[in-house]
């Protein structure tokens, strides 16, 4: 496909590097003979790979001009059904057509990167694992331990829901055309059960407050919920001048439940 028709409002940078689509490969190769969803298969190379190894491959793809390299994918393999649309407007029990819980691949597109997780975690129960490109910063950000300066609000929201790894990086150069940053693949192993007690809807607005403003101590930012945070941070055993970043899931729950008392 030339670069001239590639079409930067869908995000498409596709991956051209066969040292990095065979990076990716070792591990397509782990889940042999199981059913495989793709988001955006673009003109197909991860796609490929995914036929050679799965099952059942279902895909979606927004951009109909591609659709003439997947029809050809489609005759070649047969086990492959690609619906055209948006995959955050098509629910995804219609883009699924096979039964059981599949594997996820996909290099999403950057401008909704964050939607497509969330929109994949709220489906788990559809999905294993997803193995997904992202850029590098949100992949740090989305799979940051606690207490590391890159985590944000995502990533206490995504540790919730799955265990998360950034496997490796991507240089930008893999792709065409180059994008304006480095991309990182990564693997979210979605949680039979969460880590914590309390559900997840409960304490996300204390982790969103304190990290809209993330510089300010949490003594200040959590004063946007409660009357009087101080006494809270202190009965959960936190200084009241920690910030956002230096919390674990566990201490964002201890908050909730001092809230409460
Ligand atoms: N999978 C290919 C690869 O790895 O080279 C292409 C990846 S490219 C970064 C992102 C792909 O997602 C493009 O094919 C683009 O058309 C598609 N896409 C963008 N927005 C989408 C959406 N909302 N729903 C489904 N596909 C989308």
């Amino acid at each position: 496909m030339s670069e001239m028709k590639l079409k930067k409002k869908y995000g498409q940078n596709f991956l051209n590097d066969g040292f990095y689509v065979d990076k990716i490969r070792d591990f397509v190769k782990l889940y042999k003979g199981r059913n495989m969803f793709e988001i955006g298969p673009g003109s197909g190379a991860l796609t490929r790979v995914l036929l050679e190894n799965g099952e059942y491959v279902d895909a979606v793809e927004i951009d109909e001009e591609l659709k003439p390299a997947l029809i050809s994918l489609k005759k070649k393999f047969n086990r492959l059904n690609v619906t055209f649309g948006d995959a955050l407007k098509i629910p995804f029990d219609r883009l699924l057509t096979q039964p059981g819980r599949y594997i996820v691949f996909a290099n999403i597109p950057y401008y909704i990167t964050t939607e497509i997780i969330e929109s994949l975690v709220l489906n788990k129960e559809r999905f294993e694992q997803a193995f997904l490109t992202i850029q590098q910063e949100a992949a740090e950000r989305i799979c940051a331990p606690a207490g590391a300066r890159a985590s944000g609000a995502i990533s206490f929201f995504v540790e919730y829901h799955a265990w998360r790894k950034l496997l490796f990086k991507i240089p930008r150069t893999a792709f065409t055309p180059v994008p304006k940053v480095d991309s990182a693949f990564i693997c979210l192993s979605f949680r039979d059960r969460p880590p914590i007690e309390t559900p997840y809807h409960k304490i996300e607005p204390i982790v969103k407050t304190a990290f809209k403003q993330r510089r300010k101590t949490l003594k200040n930012s959590l004063k946007e919920l409660f009357k009087d945070p101080e006494t809270i941070l202190k009965k959960a055993g936190l200084s009241v001048n920690s910030r956002p970043e230096s919390l674990s899931l566990r201490d964002f729950e201890k908050i909730f439940l001092m809230s409460l008392e």
